[in-house]
């Protein structure tokens, strides 16, 4: 009898803890592929530490081939999903194309930014869901505080030290607290001309920063941020951007060169495109994380619709927490459906949220315990490097250099503005510059 083949695609919190959890289950007797277009899984909470330098750009990564060892992996872009015959189409990474054949596939593809219909915005901001635009705008704040410290007029030095963060859920607001530490230190070690200080902007629609978690956790994250000097501008939003500033909705104009739009993420694309009903952009499953009229096919994390048993007529919202317990039970009922053990629905209610605010400071509510200050810090730290898969010593490392040495002011340029545009569907390729692909070849697999 041939082996089963099973093909996951997305390789983030819900498509790794599939496929680790899938390959203890099955114990080698089964294929198992993970298509992904980066050959590691990437710790998204700690981007924002990556961005303010704190931590290197590899720490928040995991090797998948080094912590997956039966797992196959085959870098690509999966762009197309034949139902009926039992197929992915990808290309990989030299701009070959290939076909993967499954019995079982999962799809864990996550999210990409989320675009809204302002003028500019698609040009001037950045998004942040990925590594690439993590080291651009580590790059990017860096470059404009050295170029704010030789400015002529202070107007231009105050427009490159103006940096507009436009949403203020976990990653806006997180990318504002750590940003700030990081202009900041910046500026103590080489001020800037006489008065002008780093000057950090968070902007949301909402009436207040944290909108979808614990008012408790808010206040906290308010507080700080504003003892920080962050401005904090909440039920305000971009009207337009353009290449010297914003314009806002209550009529400011502020001057900036800096954009960073985390206004939240959409499904990626790829699950629009198969032909099944979707939930705002999300694959629609059932609790056992199947596609309805396809015992074959499964999805999980950001983008699948999965029912929230806990809250009749909703679905689970799109956090890692969510994904990484999907795809503990999406790699258990694939199994299942392979005649090991038994399926299970997915069932889970999130057990508090931690925010990193930088330095010391965090918010957090473990167990419903609303928690701040150093305190906060630690639990979320611990928290962070319990849940990381890998890489933990590393990550540690780096937090104790930080906590004793200042800051690197240094930009290697190698990701450029063009390079993470907001509108993609692969925040985690930097785009390269070139000509479409030559070295074009097929690779199909036995079908
Ligand atoms: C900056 C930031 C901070 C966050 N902090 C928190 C936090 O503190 N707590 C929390 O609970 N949540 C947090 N989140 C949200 C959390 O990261 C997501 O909900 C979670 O990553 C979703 O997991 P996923 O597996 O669905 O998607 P992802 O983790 O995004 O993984 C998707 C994978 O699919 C791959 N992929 C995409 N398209 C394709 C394709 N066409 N072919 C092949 N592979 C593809 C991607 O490369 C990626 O590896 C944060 C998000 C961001 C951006």
């Amino acid at each position: 009898m041939s082996r089963s083949r099973v093909v996951i695609v997305g390789a983030g919190f819900a498509g790794y803890r599939t496929a680790r959890t899938l390959s203890r289950l099955t114990r080698g007797t089964t294929d198992i592929t993970l298509l992904n277009p980066t050959d590691y899984f990437l710790y998204l909470p700690l981007l924002p530490q990556v961005a303010a330098g704190v931590l290197e750009p590899r720490r928040a990564t995991v090797s998948l081939s080094g912590t997956l060892p039966h797992v196959r992996l085959v870098l690509g872009v999966a762009d197309g999903i034949d139902l009926d015959r039992r197929t992915v189409r990808y290309e990989g990474p030299e701009g070959e194309r290939g076909e993967l054949a499954y019995d079982r596939l999962v799809l864990a593809v996550g999210s990409v930014n989320k675009l809204l219909p302002v003028p500019g915005v698609a040009e001037h901001a950045h998004g942040f869901r990925g590594l690439p635009e993590a080291l651009y705008l580590r790059d990017h704040i860096t470059r404009q505080m050295e170029l704010a410290a030789i400015a002529q007029d202070p107007a231009t030095c105050r427009a490159r030290t103006t940096f507009v963060v436009v949403g203020a859920g976990y990653t806006g607001t997180e990318v504002a607290a750590q940003g700030q530490l990081f202009t900041d230190a910046l500026v103590r070690r080489h001020p800037l001309r006489k008065g002008i200080q780093p000057r950090w902007m968070l902007l949301d629609l909402a009436p207040r920063v944290l909108p979808e978690l614990d008012r408790r956790l808010s206040d906290t994250a308010d507080r700080v941020l504003r003892t920080r000097g962050v401005d904090v501008r909440t039920r305000t939003s971009v009207k337009e951007a353009t290449r010297d500033g914003v314009l806002l909705d209550d009529g400011d104009f502020v001057d900036t060169r800096t954009l960073i739009w985390c206004v939240g993420v959409r499904p990626d694309p790829l699950v629009g495109d198969i032909g099944r009903p979707l939930e705002r952009g999300r694959l629609l499953v059932d609790p056992f994380l199947n596609v309805p009229g396809h015992l074959d096919v499964f999805a999980c994390g950001d983008a699948a619709a999965v029912p929230d048993l806990y809250n009749p007529g909703q679905y689970t919202t799109m956090t890692a927490q969510h994904a990484w317990r999907q795809g503990k039970v999406a790699g258990r009922n694939v199994a299942a459906s392979l005649g090991m053990g038994e399926r299970r629905p997915y069932r889970h209610r999130p057990v508090g949220f931690t925010v990193d605010l930088g330095g010391v400071k965090a918010a957090a509510n473990p167990f419903g315990i609303p928690l701040s200050g150093p305190l906060a810090g630690a639990v979320t730290r611990g928290y962070h490097l319990a849940a990381m898969p890998g890489n933990r010593v590393r990550v540690a490392a780096d937090w104790l250099l930080d906590a004793v040495l200042p800051r690197q002011a240094v930009q290697l340029g190698l990701v450029r503005s063009w390079s993470v545009p907001l509108d993609t569907a692969s925040p985690e390729l930097a785009r390269l510059p070139g000509p479409p692909r030559e070295e074009s070849h097929d690779h199909h697999e036995d079908t």
